[in-house]
């Protein structure tokens, strides 16, 4: 599995060594701890609370023994990145996803990858070029489209996003198609200049399609550490994200941020990118992720 080999290698096995000769949990092992899970980049709010609740474990049982550390650890981190996936399952038909994002995160690439997927499930799909910011973004979609072989909805560059998130729906809905993933521009010079933009977006799409977009995914690069949690903070105020896809978690040691991320957020994270290519797109499996930390 090439999927986020380099977190293995630094985050269970660097520890490992500071376990050498120690029978029982102390207070160096657990400084020692929240170093690494700081370095991990799993954020200091979510470090605090792992070692807080190793520490009840270590004050109740006194005696806590360095060979259960790791399994508690391990259920520690998987309860804290299970959250309940409340979105009600959409059955109505074209779905619609609205990808947000910064540029550069991977959003074009995660909606070439999502939509083989979704067409070698079957599904007919239809991409919309909604960030019309870039003329690069935009020929970039279309380029994914054509190698996926699925139609883009495309206008010039510089006019309105939401016009080409109206007519995406639209064509989605005449032509009876399964899914429509649009893009949106991922400008984050200010708050209030996102919020609007997407709301405009989600209130033209509405008006086609009252409960659309059904998913809100929100791309994170992982291997941008703290900033990742300063967009997700952004863009869950801006709108209301209900995923998150988070990439390039084949090239890291930071994968540490999707546990911080889920923790402090409450949003799951519903896709993995692992890579360049078409098919280096995974659902996130929550035990499959914590397996490859401690591996
Ligand atoms: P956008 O500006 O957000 O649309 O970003 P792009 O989709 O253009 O991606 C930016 C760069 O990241 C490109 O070189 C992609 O090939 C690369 N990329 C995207 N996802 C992944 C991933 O999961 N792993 C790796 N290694 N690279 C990725």
């Amino acid at each position: 599995d090439k999927a986020l080999t380099p977190t293995k290698t630094s985050f269970w096995n660097n520890f490992n060594k500071v376990l050498v000769g120690k029978s029982t949990v102390d207070d160096e092992i657990l400084d020692r701890l929240e170093e690494l899970l700081l370095t991990a980049d799993i954020g200091i709010d979510t470090t605090l609370k792992i070692i807080d609740l190793l520490e009840m474990r270590v004050a109740r049982d006194k005696y806590l023994n360095v060979a259960e550390l790791e399994s508690i650890l391990r259920e520690e981190i998987e309860s804290l990145i299970t959250i309940l996936n409340q979105a009600e399952q959409n059955t109505a038909l074209p779905h619609i996803i609205l990808i947000v994002g910064i540029n550069g995160v991977g959003k074009t690439t995660t909606i070439g990858k999502l939509a083989a997927l979704y067409k070698q499930a079957g599904k007919k799909v239809i991409l919309g070029a909604a960030d019309t910011f870039r003329a690069a973004a935009i020929e970039q979609l279309k380029m994914w489209g054509e190698r996926v072989g699925v139609p883009v909805v495309a206008h010039s560059m510089h006019t309105d996003p939401s016009a080409v998130a109206y007519d995406t729906v639209q064509k989605a809905i005449q032509e009876q198609a399964d899914v429509a993933i649009i893009d949106t521009a991922g400008r984050l010079h200010t708050k209030v200049n996102l919020m609007n933009e997407l709301s405009k977006i989600r209130r033209t799409i509405e008006k086609l399609m009252p409960a659309a977009p059904h998913e809100i995914l929100l791309v994170l690069d992982a291997t941008t550490g703290q900033n990742a949690f300063i967009q997700t903070k952004a863009f869950t105020e801006a709108t209301a994200v209900n995923g998150l896809v988070v990439t390039k978690l084949d090239g890291t040691a930071k994968g540490g941020v999707v546990i911080g991320i889920i923790d402090q957020f409450h949003v799951p994270v519903k896709y993995i990118g692992v890579g360049e290519q078409i098919d280096d797109l995974q659902l996130f499996d929550e035990k499959e992720f914590v397996e490859t930390l401690f591996k």
